[in-house]
């Protein structure tokens, strides 16, 4: 994928700021500091445009980010982070149970996990979550880098067994720092672009 543009367009705080011209949105769930935000850099050869490693529940917002005027991604705030207050993660629920259950936009949720660790609780909640609204989901397990390739099978089949994904479910290895995977998820990524 040629990347001619990535902008940050706005930090919704609910539907009326979501951007109103149409095109697909690929959001971006996932536990906090999982890697989220690099990934979306990696993906479009940009180092910062979403910063990464903010102080995690901070910002209850849907980030939207406008590549080559064509598609949207949307980073969604991460969830699992045992700081936050229940007041905020009750409005992170509220309004992500919005935008995954009514938003027509969204075509598919990239869903990133940690190919070093079995899937968390929250991890399996997020994904029948959005397999019961039918959002086509891309799981994505990154760090690559940070285990031994050796490992990288036998860590990719416990998360395929822990989410309950079958062989028609995409499971990507990637990882934000070599590359790796990056080619691959372009292309799982590519229907749902428009
Ligand atoms: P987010 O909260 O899900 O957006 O996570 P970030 O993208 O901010 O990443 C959290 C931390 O993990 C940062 O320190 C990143 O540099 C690091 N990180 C993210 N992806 C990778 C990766 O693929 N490999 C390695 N080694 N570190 C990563």
């Amino acid at each position: 994928m040629k990347i001619n543009q990535a902008d940050y367009i706005i930090s919704a705080v609910g539907p009326a700021q979501y951007p109103s011209d149409g095109l697909p949105e690929i959001a971006l769930a996932g536990r906090s500091n999982v890697g989220k935000s690099s990934f979306i850099n990696k993906m479009l050869g940009r180092r910062n445009l979403v910063r990464t490693s903010e102080k995690p529940g901070k910002t209850q917002k849907l980030n939207y980010f406008k590549i080559n005027e064509a598609f949207y991604f949307v980073d969604v705030p991460g969830y699992g982070y045992a700081k936050v207050s229940k007041a905020d993660k009750e409005a992170w629920g509220k309004m992500l149970e919005k935008y995954f259950s009514e938003r027509t936009q969204l075509s598919a949720v990239v869903h990133v996990v940690d190919l070093r660790h079995p899937p968390s609780k929250d991890d399996v909640k997020m994904h029948d979550y959005l397999a019961y609204f039918g959002r086509p989901v891309i799981t994505v397990a990154t760090k690559a880098d940070k285990i031994p390739k050796g490992k990288h099978q036998s860590q990719k089949q416990v998360i395929a067994r822990d989410l309950g994904l079958g062989p028609e479910d995409s499971l990507l290895l990637f990882s934000s720092v070599t590359g790796v995977g990056k080619d691959e998820a372009w292309r799982a990524l590519s229907p749902y672009l428009g």
